[in-house]
């Protein structure tokens, strides 16, 4: 195993250990709840939207260490984002997924394809 495959678990177990921005958020613009039965892991997803901008995101969840972990991350990386952004969102998204856990991408997209849902969902609802 490379040294970059070593640091990059660390920080998996990391996240899973202590998890950012966990728990409801309030306000809240949506939330919603997702799982992937083929691991049992769910995730609850709460995202706040001022501006046309992803000001706060957090979330719930339970279930395998990619999982959670990624979600975890993703918080991170998401907050702040513009909304007229969220196809970049999605490159991210399996960019991730794709180069770190091909074999559990659907527990490392478990947050991200819950996260662009609510964005579009919130979307769908503001008329586009
Ligand atoms: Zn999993």
């Amino acid at each position: 195993m490379s040294g970059l495959d070593e640091l990059y678990k660390e920080v998996i177990l990391d996240h899973y250990r202590s998890p950012r921005n966990r728990g409801k958020l309030e306000p809240s613009d949506f939330d919603l709840h997702r799982d992937n039965p083929l691991c049992g892991d769910e995730v609850h997803l709460y995202g706040h939207i001022e501006d046309g901008k992803l000001v706060g995101v957090s979330f719930e969840g339970k279930g395998c260490s990619i999982s959670q972990a990624s979600t975890s991350m993703m918080t991170e990386r998401v907050k702040g984002v513009s909304l007229a952004d969220d196809e970049r969102l999605g490159d991210l998204a399996a960019l991730q997924g794709v180069q770190k856990y091909p074999v559990r991408i659907k527990c490392a997209l478990l947050g991200w394809n819950t996260l662009l849902e609510g964005l579009k969902t919130y979307k769908d609802k503001a008329g586009g």
